[in-house]
């Protein structure tokens, strides 16, 4: 298995693992809202390891498609810890104001929500994915490159025209010259006669 392919494997599964952890508790419980889009974004990356050609790195196409998924995982997590923190700012009473609910005999519970420990490894692992992506990049092969090598090993060119030919060729077919010296001579015979 290419390194490339290995390393996203390991971070693409990670990240899964992680997924499930809780990432924000309020009044002590436990929420994990976007396990399901986490664990898609997460997946995409660990399908695209897999598949394709085992001991080459990944095209170009699906090494974009990594990155993006990565990003978005950095992303959300980041506008999450934003968020959070916003809106905990946002509900914070003051003492004063929380006197006035005791006072009025109305139960209050405490809004605050708190960033657990899997919204931090969640933005980790994908951190890791888009690095090990890029360090372990290697210049794409463009497709195209490739049948035209395979056409320079199987061609030659025409001593007499300079067209490209097949390399078996044993007469061109852009000047119709023999290449091969028994069929020359065979000719120069029949043209001589
Ligand atoms: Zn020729």
């Amino acid at each position: 298995m290419h390194k490339q392919r290995l390393g996203i494997l390991i971070a693409a599964s990670v990240g899964i693992l992680i997924s499930f952890l809780p990432s924000y508790s309020m009044d002590g419980e436990n929420i994990n809202a976007q396990t399901w889009l986490i664990l898609v974004l997460f997946s995409i990356p660990l399908i695209i390891s897999l598949i394709g050609k085992n001991g080459e790195p990944l095209s170009k196409r699906m090494f974009i498609v990594t990155i993006i998924s990565g990003a978005v995982v950095i992303l959300l997590g980041v506008f999450n810890i934003w968020y959070i923190s916003s809106l905990n700012k946002m509900y914070k009473m003051t003492e004063r104001e929380m006197q006035v609910f005791k006072n009025l005999d109305i139960p209050i519970s405490n809004t605050e929500i708190n960033i657990e420990f899997g919204l931090y490894f969640m933005i980790l692992a994908a951190i890791a994915l888009v690095i090990v992506s890029i360090k372990t990049k290697e210049k794409f092969i463009h497709n195209n490159n490739k049948p035209q090598e395979l056409n320079l090993m199987s061609s030659k060119r025409c001593p007499y025209c300079a067209e490209t030919i097949n390399k078996d060729a044993k007469k061109c077919k852009f000047c119709g010259e023999f290449l091969d010296d028994d069929l020359r001579r065979d000719k120069e015979i029949y043209t001589l006669k």
